[in-house]
This record gives C-alpha cells, sequence and structure tokens, in this order.
C-alpha cells in the first residue's frame, strides 16, 4: 500500500509513539467539557470527565509508555483506561486498546494497522453486545477501519472526514445499546458521545501519521 503519505511507513519509532498519546491524550482531555455536555443530553454527564480522568493517567505515563515496542504500550494504555476511566466506555475503550496491542505487530503496515483495528472492533462489538447501527462509539470506529482498509492516497484527510462524519451521522439515530438506549426515542437528536470521543482520538492520529 503505497502513496497514502502516512509517516508509519518510516516505521513507528518511541518519537512516533510519544507524539501519538501526546496528540490522543491531549484532544480528548481539551475536549471533556464537550463529550460531558453530550453525555448530559443522552446519557448521565460523565463521559468527558471519565475519558479526562482515564488519558491524564496515560499522560502522567508517557515516557514510560512510550519506551515500550507499540503492541505493549498498546496495552499498557487499555489496561489504564480500563482502571481509570470507569463508567460503559472504560472497559469498551481499553477492550479496544488491548485488542490493537495483541493483534498490531512491532511495526505496522497501513495493512496491519487495518487488520488489527477490525480484530479490536470485534472485541469492542463482544465486550458490548454491540454493533454498528447502533448509535455508540462503533458507528465510528467501523467507517473508519473500512477507509483504513481500502488504503490509498490522501489518507489522513479521508479518516479525518470520515471519523468527523460519522460522528455527526449519529444524531438522528435512535440508540440501542448504553444508557442513551434508556431514553428511546428521546436519544434521537442528539450525537453519541463515545462516537464523538472516537472520533477525537482517530482525528488526532491522523493528523500525526499525516503529518
Ligand atoms: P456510561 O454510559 O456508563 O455513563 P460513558 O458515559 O463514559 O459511560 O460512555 C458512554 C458511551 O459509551 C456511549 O456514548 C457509547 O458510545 C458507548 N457505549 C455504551 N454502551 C456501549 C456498547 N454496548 N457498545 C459500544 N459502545 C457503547
Ligand atoms: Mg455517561
Amino acid at each position: 500500500m503505497n502513496g497514502s503519505g502516512m509517516v508509519m511507513e518510516r516505521g513507528v519509532d518511541q518519537a512516533l509513539r510519544r507524539k501519538l498519546i501526546e496528540a490522543v491524550a491531549a484532544t480528548v482531555i481539551a475536549h471533556a467539557d464537550e463529550l460531558t455536555a453530550l453525555d448530559q443530553a443522552i446519557g448521565d454527564g460523565d463521559h468527558g470527565i471519565n475519558l479526562k480522568r482515564g488519558f491524564e493517567a496515560v499522560r502522567a505515563d508517557i515516557d514510560k509508555l512510550a519506551d515500550q515496542p507499540l503492541p505493549d504500550a498498546l496495552k499498557m494504555i487499555g489496561t489504564q483506561l480500563v482502571m481509570k476511566v470507569g463508567g460503559a466506555s472504560g472497559p469498551l475503550y481499553g477492550t479496544l486498546f488491548l485488542a490493537l496491542g495483541k493483534e498490531i505487530p512491532q511495526s505496522p503496515t497501513l495493512a496491519d494497522l487495518g487488520n488489527a483495528l477490525a480484530k479490536a472492533i470485534d472485541a469492542v462489538k463482544a465486550r458490548g453486545k454491540s454493533t454498528a447501527g447502533q448509535k455508540t462509539m462503533l458507528d465510528v470506529l467501523a467507517p473508519v477501519q473500512s477507509v483504513l482498509a481500502k488504503g490509498g492516497g490522501d489518507l489522513a484527510a479521508r479518516l479525518t472526514a470520515v471519523a468527523v462524519n460519522a460522528a455527526e451521522a449519529t444524531k438522528p439515530l435512535k440508540a440501542l445499546r448504553g444508557r442513551a438506549s434508556f431514553l428511546g426515542e428521546r436519544s434521537v437528536g442528539h450525537i453519541d458521545p463515545g462516537a464523538r470521543s472516537a472520533a477525537l482520538m482517530v482525528v488526532a492520529v491522523a493528523k500525526v501519521l499525516g503529518a
């Protein structure tokens, strides 16, 4: 898969691992209030607070994490998120990062990244007894995986666009999983907080990899 313009094609070294971790942690922390406001509309208003707590713990460990090979760093982040985030999203994002760490090789190609994300999405689905279309983080992760798997030029920009648009596209959906599902029809008309947080993470990763 040549010509994607992604820097990881030159290898994922310590500096790149650090940039990726910092970018994801920084965007989640910076958008905590927005995520909390989204969760106030259709949940219990803790999504931003939950993720901020988790990613502050990740950020505090950034030197140690970036020193690990990519699979180990991802697994350690997953463990941190399981321990620190709480709610529904803690175990689910924890599962996502743990499975990514389990599936990804130390020096992944884009195809490896696409395969690892597909397996990690399956792990989230199994853990959450959920699938795309139910107004959750999966509504962003699944289309992002499709774009990644197809590859091609200008990939970072296309990953960013699909992630942002897919989060927006959860607005008209009725929530069928998680706390928002208790609202039934009243969940319609609001962006899913977990879809938005997943989009923020994808945008951050795409920006670093496309730089
Ligand atoms: P809680 O709902 O326990 O308060 P959070 O507010 O941190 O947890 O996270 C809510 C988000 O988690 C939702 O917006 C949704 O994207 C995601 N989510 C909840 N349940 C599931 C599930 N079964 N499968 C996938 N994602 C889910
Ligand atoms: Mg919540």
